[in-house]
């Protein structure tokens, strides 16, 4: 999975990608992390997968990971190529969801480009250069479309469908909250990869005082959450500033802050739940001496493509999939023990894998 982080100038990305990728990156050796300095590689925080890897001695233990992009250099006129312009709205184009910071606190000694706080128009300020970034891509289809509609029935009826995700984004709504009428529709509009489809998390970016209670008392986040809620994203509040503190920190002495703070997870938990909820995924794990780790699917995965994750072999040979829950394999003491009191099941290929599944596949190769 890759996280776009995007946002006006001085509105806290930087801040917020440090200390993700500082928090984060323990664990995770990717080489391509010290090429690209806008590029981290984030570890999944999850509590199972420690346990599981105890309880095996595995060892190795492989999270699953999040690639964050910071990508800065947003301004007004992007999309006409001022700032780094186009080379911004190309980087977006490859990511699965936006991370959009907005600033909602206050603080004199950083200077707003826009003057005041106003996180509504700063949204609307870059969801503005992405639409204009769109509509080229939307007028360049249409040109080629146009040429064959007269002859073609499928380019006539693809054409209707351009001219209707024009006039939306034409009265300043996003791709994605437009509602597809079937199939044809979905399949074209995936293949023009606009950026306004892409889904969205908004990080409201807080000040200290209002990170306990979630931003409750502080009416810009207020006013990005009833934004969000029309156009299904999700938003999380964080106080950037304090994460990066909490980047610092060893993993005893940053429970004990986050306790002070009133907090029970920190902003890159906060993250990884939101965007595993916006984007409709979960895990499922595999475990053993050699290595236990946690693999990333779409819920609603089946049991084959599961397997396909981990290789492609995998699912071309599935024969069936060997499953536990993690938790009653825990409880249970040992496999065998789960096997005993038959709570591992043997799944085929119609089995739709749940959150927590341990699974041993069993394929041809
Ligand atoms: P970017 O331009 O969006 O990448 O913004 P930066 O991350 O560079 O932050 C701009 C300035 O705002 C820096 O001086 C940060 O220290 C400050 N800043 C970032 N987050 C916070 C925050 O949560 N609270 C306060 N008071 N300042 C912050």
């Amino acid at each position: 999975m890759k996280l776009g982080i995007v946002g006006l100038p001085n509105v806290g990305k930087s801040t917020l990608f440090n200390s993700l990728t500082k928090a984060g990156a323990e664990s995770a050796n990717y080489p391509f992390c010290t090429i690209d300095p806008n590029v981290g590689v984030v570890t999944v925080p999850d509590e199972r997968l420690n346990l599981l890897g105890d309880f095996y001695k595995s060892k190795k233990v492989t999270p699953a990971v999040i690639e964050f992009v910071d990508i800065a250099g947003l301004v007004k006129g992007a999309s006409k190529g001022e700032g780094l312009g186009n080379q911004f709205l190309a980087n977006i184009r490859e990511v699965d969801a936006i991370v959009h910071v907005v600033r909602c606190f206050e603080d004199s000694n950083v200077v707003h480009v826009d003057g005041n706080i106003d996180p509504i128009r700063d949204i609307e300020t870059i969801n503005l250069e992405l639409v204009f970034s769109d509509l080229e891509i939307l007028e360049r289809r249409i040109a080629k479309v146009t040429k064959t509609a007269r002859m073609d029935k499928e380019a006539a009826k693809e054409l209707t469908f351009l001219e209707r995700v024009k006039a939306h984004l034409e009265e300043g709504n996003l791709a994605i909250t437009l509602e597809t009428e079937n199939e044809d529709e979905d399949a074209w509009l995936a293949t023009y990869n606009l950026l306004t489809a892409k889904p969205v998390i908004y990080a409201a970016n807080v000040a200290e005082d209002d990170i306990a209670d979630d931003g409750g008392n502080n009416s810009h986040v207020q006013a990005v959450r009833e934004y969000a809620a029309g156009q299904n994203s999700e938003v999380f509040v964080i106080c950037a500033q304090i994460e990066e503190e909490i980047s610092e920190l060893d993993e005893d002495e940053r429970k004990m802050f986050l306790e002070d703070l009133g907090l029970t997870e920190s902003g890159l938990e906060k993250l990884v739940r939101a965007s595993y909820h916006l984007l409709g995924l979960m895990s499922f794990l595999t475990a053993g001496e050699d290595e236990t780790r946690a693999w990333t699917i779409k819920i609603g995965t089946k049991a084959p493509q599961a397997a396909g994750k981990i290789h492609t072999d995998f699912e071309r040979g599935f024969i069936k999939a060997e499953v536990v829950n993690y938790q009653d394999l825990l409880d249970c003491g040992s496999y065998a023990g789960a096997r005993e009191k038959g709570l591992v099941r043997m799944e085929g290929k119609d089995y739709v894998v749940q959150d927590g599944d341990v699974i041993l596949f069993r394929f041809n190769v």
